[in-house]
């Protein structure tokens, strides 16, 4: 089986994470840029963050035969920090990098009039650059946020198969299918979906379209809950090829609308995108 997980963050993963997926299957993987925690204090905290998901962590997935790609954007929480925002003015440098497969994860968090304009800026910004979004759908208040989430969409540049509406469940799920955009699940321990429940809605909607990730960071999650949906889709009857198309297939085609994909690792290229790190300590 292989697999394409479509957001994790490795960032907060260790090298046995990297070594237990590649075990599993796992061959590529998308990792976007995200809130980490703690909140940042400029927007030089962004820039050394999205040298590092240039630079370092590809080097570091490539150890383990996983090729890295990201996302980059100003995360919805911080959209709120007018320490942060002035990062938009540094995206578009970043933007043009090879290895970015798209402008996320961007989207609502607690739906402020500044998170209304991050949101419209970055859908513009990936129209701008040719490339999808990565829109994930907030915590709370889930449906509203999705349709106000849609509307946006709508109201962009961006055409709606360009975008992928992350975080969905069983109450988001028919929306999101209906607005033609992509539909992404993260599969969760406790919360959010998990590996049966996920099942059921590819019983449901099919197998086009969807994308399903493990969305693993530093809170309780598990990078192989991308494997344990393809076990449970094989064990409910469906087929090799159709998990394939989930786990595989339908990742490379929504980020191959960025051409800019790379799934060949016999040549890695871990120095590309000026790693300092790496320049200065060897
Ligand atoms: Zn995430």
């Amino acid at each position: 089986m292989r697999i394409f997980d479509p957001h994790i963050h490795m960032t907060s993963r260790t090298t046995d994470d990297y070594q237990a997926m590649y075990d599993a299957g796992v061959r590529a993987l998308v990792e976007p840029s995200f809130w980490l925690g703690q909140p940042r204090t400029s927007p030089a905290s962004f820039i050394d963050y999205f040298d590092a998901l240039l630079g370092w962590e590809p080097f570091r997935a490539a150890q383990y035969g996983i090729a890295h790609h990201c996302t980059l954007a100003l995360n919805p929480k911080e959209a709120n920090d007018p320490r942060c925002t002035p990062v938009l003015d540094a995206l578009p440098r970043y933007l043009v990098k090879d290895s970015v497969v798209a402008v996320g994860e961007i989207g609502y968090d607690s739906m402020t009039p500044a998170e209304d304009t991050a949101l419209a800026a970055q859908l513009q910004l990936a129209a701008d650059h040719g490339l999808p979004a990565l829109v994930h759908t907030p915590h709370r208040d889930k449906l509203a946020g999705l349709q106000r989430t849609i509307d946006v969409i709508r109201e962009s540049h961006l055409a709606p198969e360009r975008v992928v509406l992350d975080h969905l469940n069983e109450t988001t799920v028919k929306d999101a299918v209906d607005s033609g955009c992509w539909a992404g699940f993260s599969i969760y321990p406790d919360t959010k979906m998990d590996e049966d429940r996920m099942v059921a809605v590819l019983r449901t909607y099919g197998t086009e379209k969807i994308l399903v990730n493990s969305a693993a960071d530093w809170g309780k999650s598990d990078p192989l809950k991308t494997r344990g949906v393809g076990d449970a889709m094989l064990a409910a009857g469906f087929s090799d090829d159709d998990v394939d198309q989930v786990l595989w297939r339908n990742p490379v085609a929504f980020y191959g609308q960025s051409g800019r994909l790379r799934l060949d690792l016999t040549t890695p290229d871990p120095l590309h995108e000026g790693n300092s790190i790496l320049r200065g300590g060897e």
